[in-house]
């Protein structure tokens, strides 16, 4: 496997980039922080809470559908702005709901670069490390433009986080 380790970037198994890839969001595609939003729309942002409380999510059953067709032959790449400090939690809740992952990648620690910037980065660096990249599933346009500008068959999930101009 030709995959390198990044500090932010946890192999789950041993599956790699001989597979083409697929690529899943979390908030809004794989779990359903509908109940945590509310700390997002507070003024200045309560982003200690709304992770405090993601363990409490249920998971979305698009995203569990969508990521069982891709199982068997794709490598399954989780790509989300949560901070890799909450890797840890992140990556018991998908085990526990029966999301299967290969790879997870993270927001690196201080990070604060906008999510499109940030996930634009990474499937730069998937693709240099010979990831052919066939979807990706995602719920913020913003970052569904950023993976179709880049050639890849991006899939919209309506979480219905991003309809007030916030995105
Ligand atoms: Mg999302």
């Amino acid at each position: 496997m030709r995959q390198v380790n990044f500090p932010h970037w946890v192999r789950v198994t041993e599956r790699g980039f001989e597979l083409p890839v697929a690529i899943f969001d979390m908030d809004g595609v794989l779990s359903d922080a509908t109940h945590r939003q509310g700390y997002l729309r507070a003024s200045p942002p309560d982003w200690v809470a709304f992770g405090d409380l993601a363990h409490l999510d249920e998971p979305l059953e698009f995203g569990q559908r969508e990521m069982a067709r891709y199982r068997d032959d794709h490598c399954i790449v989780l790509v989300t702005a949560r901070p890799i400090e909450r890797s840890e939690g992140s990556l018991e809740w998908l085990a526990r709901h029966g999301f299967a992952i290969d790879l997870a990648i993270f927001r690196p620690s201080a990070d604060q670069r906008p999510s499109h910037e940030l996930k634009g980065h990474e499937l730069d660096r998937i693709r240099s490390l010979g990831g052919d990249v066939k979807v990706a599933h995602e719920d913020e346009i913003k970052n569904l433009v950023m993976y179709g500008k880049a050639g890849v068959n991006a899939v919209y999930v309506h979480s219905g986080y991003y309809e007030d101009g916030e995105v």
